[in-house]
């Protein structure tokens, strides 16, 4: 689909920011010039998807689009048992219904906002176990994703393997700058699990993305086809959710897929109960059909490279303006290193928030904070948990804006990284929720900003 774009003047967004209460989610799609929010959902469909809308079979149980989708997603992964849900959040929502309870222990690496979301709900704790490199975006590291086996081990030691129900890998790791995970960390990772007896759950939203990477940065599998890098991805791992919103290339829509039946069938239970009848889940067989199209099209090298190879190029743009950049660069995002970036605007501030609504402000471009507002509050102390990285994502969308958008947005960032030394200070929390606030927080400006 073509969509309209809409510029605006600075006086207009100043306005509009003020009403928005600092927080870029309260903005109308109408006062965003180009909208890098997030790649979930906002991705455009093929010739091939559409028809498929077109032809989706309805029918409440069994439908033929339901087929095809499990048929695909088995294909792909080697998982038996599908589940569709209406999104990634969802399929969260009814594996750990039957997988986490009061005061278990799930380790994993950077889990993504809303998976630590239905961990904490439950009263259980994700603990953080990715490689210490991640944390520094000045150091080459080919794998950022990569979970540390010391870390996994010193958990078990520390807690005993009755409280680990199992353990997340997140691929790509999003909360880390859309960095991949080696295959040889995830073999790893597989020996870690045999040893205690623990599944993993791979939350695989970006799954076609970390086997590029794997193809074109680890040794062994520059040969290898796409889809046989997924597969051998997907034998390290007892299942996986699946926000559809990402790699599915569909507007909405995800799924469990698991190995074991009996798995299955518990959290079958809460499918029905919270989703829909287990051969739709909350999807209509149209969106089914869609997204069994999205998977077969995100797993070829061709759309992969015309993806990443966009991303990377706003990456090195931004990079020859020597602005601060997470690297390697991530797959479906560049992140901004807003610590770096403005360094005299105070943590209490919310950093990478301020850098957002910078950018806004000079450009209309819409991006999105990776950091304190983001990591919430500490469930116990209620005080901010501060992260070791303040980002601002740049999220691009699939197949939506061309190279001379991505030339826009690098201008406006060096227009703002020109002026970084009047920004000193950032913002103030006037409202938030209880769980998940940056989606609704309310803020103002603190002292005297640049403005
Ligand atoms: C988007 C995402 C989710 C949640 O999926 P929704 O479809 O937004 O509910 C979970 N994990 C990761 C890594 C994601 O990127």
């Amino acid at each position: 689909m073509v969509e309209p774009m809409h510029s605006s003047t600075r006086l207009e967004r100043e306005k509009w920011m003020k009403d928005a209460k600092f927080n870029l989610f309260n903005l109308k799609s109408s006062q965003v010039y180009i909208d890098l929010l997030t790649d979930s959902g906002t991705g455009a469909m093929s010739q091939e998807q559409w028809s498929a809308i077109m032809s989706g079979d309805e029918s409440y149980a069994g439908s033929a689009s339901f087929y095809d989708l499990k048929n695909t997603i088995t294909d792909l992964t080697g998982f038996e048992y599908v589940l569709p849900t209406h999104q990634g959040r969802a399929a969260e929502n009814v594996l750990f219904s039957v997988m986490v309870k009061s005061g278990d222990i799930v380790p994993g690496n950077a889990h993504f906002d809303t998976t630590k979301g239905h961990i904490e709900f439950r009263k259980a704790t994700a603990f953080d176990c990715t490689i210490d490199e991640a944390a520094d975006t000045s150091i080459y590291h080919p794998f950022k994703g990569n979970l540390d086996i010391r870390k996994l081990e010193n958990i078990l030691d520390v807690y005993g393997k009755d409280r680990v129900p199992m353990l997340i890998v997140t691929v790509t790791c999003n909360s880390t700058g859309g960095q991949p995970v080696s295959m040889q960390n995830l073999r790893e990772v597989r020996e870690f699990a045999n040893k205690y007896e623990l599944p993993i759950i791979f939350d695989s939203a970006r799954f076609a993305e970390n086997a590029y990477f794997i193809k074109e940065r680890e040794e062994g599998y520059a040969d290898k086809d796409i889809r046989e890098i997924v597969r051998e991805m997907f034998s390290y791992a007892d299942g996986m959710t699946m926000s559809a919103k990402k790699d599915g290339i569909v507007n909405i829509g995800g799924f469990i897929a698991l190995k074991d039946e009996k798995l299955y069938k518990e959290a079958s239970t809460f499918n029905i109960m919270f989703e829909g009848y287990l051969s739709y889940g909350g999807m209509a067989g149209r969106d089914m059909a869609a997204l069994a199209q999205g998977l077969r099209e995100s797993t070829t090298f061709s759309f992969l490279e015309s993806r990443i190879t966009q991303v990377h190029y706003l990456g090195k743009l931004l990079k020859d303006y020597d602005i601060p950049v997470q690297e390697p660069f991530g797959g479906h995002a560049i992140f901004i290193d807003a610590l770096k970036f403005i360094p005299k605007v105070p943590k209490e501030e919310y950093v990478g928030q301020t850098l957002a609504i910078e950018l806004y402000l000079e450009s209309g471009v819409r991006a999105v904070e990776i950091g304190t507002l983001l990591a919430d509050r500490d469930p116990e102390t209620r005080e901010n948990r501060y992260p070791k990285l303040e980002l601002v994502r740049l999220a691009i969308p699939r197949r939506v804006y061309t190279n001379l958008h991505i030339e826009y947005i690098a201008a406006a960032m060096k227009n703002v990284y020109d002026r970084r030394d009047k920004i000193t200070r950032g913002y103030l929390i006037m409202d938030e929720a209880p769980i998940m606030r940056h989606f609704t927080v309310e803020l103002e400006k603190a002292g005297d900003s640049s403005l």
